[in-house]
């Protein structure tokens, strides 16, 4: 190689070293910028600035690159630079990890969820009373302690049945009481936090509503245990941030429910996002439930689904049950019927006694 090339190629070289000291110094600098931005609620990315900087920059470009290579190769610096700021503030979320090792236990009635697996089992509605007592009688003898059913129903349709409201919150109370159950249930509006934390245990966030914030917002204020749905299409980031306006209000007692996310795949009604388990354990110390009904929206491949969930690390599933599946007024296709149940529970290992199991099927 002639001498002057190595002398230049050398000169570059330095170059690169000096942009890399640079770059990095930037980095520090706005590294530091974070940390007032998120003491003041400064947003993270302001267009504005970014703009005038460019423009600035493009009128001091001296050449030989054109105004528009300059504006790329900054932008690229900027992007960088946002992403930083991001990554910082996603640590210092009051749900992250970074702030405390330790798993957090979620304690409802005298049990625990954070710790071993939980079920939580139900109907997809509450329906009636004896439709409740047929469900609650089983499971309680089954020794499952968490009773689930909608009293408000989130439906695509506003002509499907949208539950019974109040009537059904009281319905699933007193057999809950009667079998000496904890109940799950949805609330899906502001102005029915305070009934429906009256009257359950758990109040579920249903996928619908992971995005609204003033929801999210009102059941921080509340002191009932939040079992927070990840929304249909929403990335475990956003799953973060819709617990962390629950737990930004002062109730610290969130439960991550995995539901499956829409895909193209047509096979399951959603797709379970297994990888999201171990990805919001480690992210953050709440629990995490896997409902393996809405992932799947079939009944032949709950137990295996189950079974990945636990064995990623899952605090629990949920799963619904009804007597009669085929009379149900929701989710019919999905939900088991108490002898497939008692099935499932074998499979996954979370029967009380598999001998009790057995005499279920014995008696179906
Ligand atoms: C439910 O659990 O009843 C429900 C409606 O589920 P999702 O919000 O996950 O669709
Ligand atoms: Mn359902």
């Amino acid at each position: 190689m002639p001498s002057d090339m190595e002398a230049l190629r050398g000169k570059v070289e330095q170059i690169n070293h000096q942009l890399l000291d640079l770059l990095s110094r930037r980095a520090e600098l706005v590294g530091q910028i974070q940390t007032i931005k998120t003491r003041e609620g400064i947003p993270t990315f302001l267009p504005e600035r970014e703009h005038r900087m460019l423009v600035e920059l493009v009128a001091g470009n001296p050449g030989p690159f054109s105004d528009d290579t300059i504006r790329k190769l900054f932008k690229e610096i900027f992007r960088a630079s946002v992403e930083l700021m991001e990554s910082q503030s996603r640590r210092t979320l009051k749900i992250s990890r970074a702030h405390r090792a330790a798993d957090l236990l979620v304690r409802v009635g005298g049990q625990v969820i954070g710790a071993d697996p939980v079920l939580i089992a139900g109907p997809c509605s509450v329906e009636s009373e004896q439709q409740m007592e047929a469900v609650a009688r089983f499971l309680a003898a089954q020794g499952v302690r968490f009773l689930r059913g909608g009293a408000f129903k989130p439906r695509s349709s506003p002509y499907s049945f949208q539950g019974l409201g109040e009537r059904g919150l009281l319905i699933l109370e007193e057999v809950a009481r009667r079998r000496g159950l904890l109940t799950v249930t949805e609330v899906m509006d502001t102005r029915t936090v305070e009934l429906v934390s009256q009257h359950a245990d758990v109040l579920q966030i249903g996928s619908r509503n992971m995005y609204n914030y003033d929801l999210l917002r009102e059941v921080g204020r509340c002191r009932r245990p939040v079992l927070l749905k990840r929304g249909l299409s929403a990335t475990v980031d956003e799953l973060l941030w819709s617990a962390e306006y629950i737990v930004s209000e002062g109730n610290e007692n969130v439960i991550f429910c995995e539901r499956g996310i829409r895909t193209y795949e047509r096979q399951t009604r959603n797709t379970l996002d297994i990888s999201a388990v171990p990805i919001l354990r480690q992210k953050s110390f709440l629990p995490v439930i896997v409902d393996v009904s809405h992932a799947a929206g079939r009944k032949d491949i709950l137990a295996p689904l189950g079974r990945a969930a636990l064995a990623a690390g899952a605090n629990g599933l949920m799963v619904e049950v009804h007597p009669c599946p085929h009379l149900a007024r929701s989710d019919s296709e999905q939900q088991l019927d108490l002898e497939e149940m008692a099935r499932f529970m074998a499979e996954v290992g979370m029967s009380a006694s598999p001998s009790l199991a057995q005499s279920v099927r014995a008696m179906g």
